[in-house]
C-alpha cells in the first residue's frame, strides 16, 4: 500500500480547482510579451486597487513584524452593518469563510446541497470533510431553490447558495430568496454568498444583512476580492448569528488575515468613490460586451456581475484560439458548461480586443 493510498479517500476523489491562467503563465508558454496579453478570467476589477487601500499597504508595511491585530476590520464592518462584531467572521478571502462553515457543520455522514454550475468552491468545501454532495439540477443556469428545498435530506446540514452566481451570473430576486430562507427547516445553514453584490443595480439591491435577526441559520458572505480589487490580497468575510460565528471562529487559523490584507480592507471600505467608478465602469462595459456578443451573433446567460457566459459551439477550441492571441478568458467545462466561455468586464480598450480577436477566432 503507498502512502497516497491510505490518504481520505474523499479527499483523493476531489478535483482540484482550476484558476484562471496567470498572465505570466501565458507569456512563458506562447512567448507572447506580458503586456500584450488581456486577462478576463478572474472577474478581477480591471481598474486595480482601491488608491486609498494602496496607501493603508504602504504604511502597514512598517507593522509586519507583529501578527495582525484584526480589531479594527471587524469593527469597521460591524458598524456600517449594525451587527455586533461577534458577528464578523474574517478570512483570508471569502473562500476561507466558505471552508469555515463546511469544517463546522460538515463530516462523513452529513450532506450539502448545491447547484448544478454553481461556484466551484462548494463542491471543494463539502468534498474535503467527507460529507455528500448533492448536486441540483439548474434552472435557466440558475438556481432552482424550489427543487434545492425538495433536495434537502434529514442529514443536510448546508445549503450553498451564489447570488448573483459565478460562473453564470445568473440571480434570484430577493422575494424567491427570502420564501425559500422561510421553508428551509431551521437547523440547515444556507450559505449565502454575495461576491458580487456591490455590482448589482442599487435600485434593484437588496439588504439581506437586515434578514439576520430572522434567520439564525443564514450566513452572508462578502469579498474584497472583487469590487474592492483586492483579490491578490485575500480577504473577505460572513456576517452570521453570533452562535454561528463562533463556531466558524473556533475552527479559524488564529491569524487567518494578514495585516496588509486588513489595512487595505479597512481603507478600501471607505473608498466609496472607487466602489462607484468600479460600478459604473462594469455597467458600461457590460453594455460593449452585450453589443459586441449580438452583432457577433452569439447568445449569452443574463448576468447580474463583472463577468458573462456566452455560448460557442466549441468552448475548449475557442479558448485556445483567443490564448494564442493573448486573451485570456474561462472556458468553462469544468462547470458542465463546455460551450460556454465566461469574459470578465474589462477596460473598454480591453473589451474591444477582446472582441475583436473572438471575431478571429469564430472564423476558424
Ligand atoms: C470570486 C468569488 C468569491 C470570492 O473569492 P475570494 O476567496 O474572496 O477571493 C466567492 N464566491 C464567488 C461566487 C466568487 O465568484
Amino acid at each position: 500500500m503507498s502512502v497516497v493510498d491510505r490518504a481520505l479517500p474523499y479527499v483523493r476523489a476531489i478535483s482540484p480547482y482550476q484558476p484562471g491562467k496567470p498572465i505570466t503563465e501565458l507569456a512563458r508558454e506562447m512567448g507572447i510579451p506580458v503586456e500584450k496579453i488581456v486577462k478576463l478570467a478572474s472577474n478581477e476589477n480591471p481598474l486595480g486597487m482601491s488608491p486609498k487601500a494602496r496607501i493603508a499597504v504602504e504604511q502597514a508595511i512598517a507593522g509586519l513584524e507583529r501578527y495582525p491585530d484584526d480589531f479594527d476590520l471587524k469593527k469597521k464592518l460591524a458598524d456600517r452593518y449594525a451587527l455586533p462584531q461577534a458577528s464578523v467572521v474574517l478570512g483570508n478571502g471569502s473562500n476561507d469563510v466558505l471552508e469555515l462553515v463546511a469544517r463546522s457543520f460538515l463530516a462523513p455522514g452529513a450532506s450539502a446541497v448545491f447547484s448544478q454550475h454553481a461556484f466551484a468552491v462548494y463542491p471543494l468545501a463539502t468534498m474535503s470533510t467527507g460529507a455528500d454532495l448533492i448536486a441540483v439540477p439548474a434552472r435557466d443556469f440558475g438556481h432552482d431553490l424550489d427543487a434545492m428545498r425538495a433536495a434537502i435530506r434529514p442529514d443536510t446540514k448546508i445549503v450553498w447558495i451564489a447570488n448573483p452566481n459565478n460562473p453564470t451570473g445568473t440571480f434570484v430576486p430577493y422575494d424567491k430568496l427570502k420564501a425559500f430562507l422561510q421553508a428551509v427547516p431551521s437547523d440547515v445553514v444556507v450559505v449565502l454568498d454575495e461576491a458580487y453584490n456591490e455590482y448589482i443595480p442599487p435600485a434593484e439591491r437588496l439588504d439581506t444583512v437586515s434578514w439576520l435577526p430572522q434567520f439564525p441559520n443564514l450566513v452572508i458572505t462578502r469579498t474584497f476580492s472583487k469590487i474592492y480589487g483586492l483579490a491578490g490580497l485575500r480577504i473577505g468575510y460572513a456576517l452570521a448569528s453570533e452562535a454561528i460565528a463562533g463556531l466558524m471562529n473556533r475552527v479559524r487559523q488564529p491569524f487567518n488575515c494578514n495585516n496588509l490584507a486588513l489595512a487595505a480592507g479597512c481603507a478600501a471600505l471607505d473608498d466609496h468613490q472607487f466602489v462607484a467608478e468600479s460600478y459604473e465602469l462594469n455597467r458600461r462595459g457590460m453594455a460593449q460586451i452585450l453589443d459586441g456578443l449580438k452583432r457577433l451573433g452569439l447568445s449569452h446567460v443574463p448576468s447580474h456581475g463583472n463577468f458573462i457566459a456566452f455560448v460557442v459551439t466549441d468552448g475548449a477550441a475557442i479558448n485556445q484560439r483567443l490564448l494564442k492571441q493573448g486573451v485570456i478568458v474561462r472556458p468553462l467545462g469544468g462547470y458542465g458548461m463546455p460551450n460556454h466561455l465566461r469574459v470578465t468586464i474589462g477596460t473598454e480598450a480591453e473589451n474591444a480586443r477582446f472582441l475583436e480577436v473572438l471575431a478571429v477566432a469564430l472564423n476558424g
